[in-house]
């Protein structure tokens, strides 16, 4: 498994429901870095992390190639949003 986590929606709080409810340890926050980390060998697949978080911050992926579509699918949303923001404000 393998997991997206959006670290714009993410509040970046020690105390993160899905990171608390992560049984494995899979997904934990790093005190220092203060911010969520994914050890990928620790994930079972229960997607526990996902109904916890409010922000919708989390995607889970059962493979790498999976998530790179995702991730194309994004950026192409955001390049649009940016678009068509530029093309309303005058910009373009
Ligand atoms: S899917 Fe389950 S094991 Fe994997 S990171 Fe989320 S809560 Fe942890």
């Amino acid at each position: 498994m393998t997991l997206y986590i959006d670290y714009d929606a993410c509040l970046k709080e020690p105390t993160c429901p899905a990171a608390t409810y992560c049984s494995t340890k899979a997904l934990y926050f790093h005190p220092e870095e203060s911010r969520l980390f994914f050890n990928p060998d620790l994930c079972n697949g229960c997607g526990q992390c996902i109904q916890k978080c409010a922000l919708n911050a989390l995607s889970l992926f059962e493979t790498t190639e999976e998530l790179g579509i995702f991730l194309e699918k994004i950026t192409r949303a955001r390049e649009n949003f940016t678009s068509k923001l530029e093309s309303i404000i005058g910009l373009k």
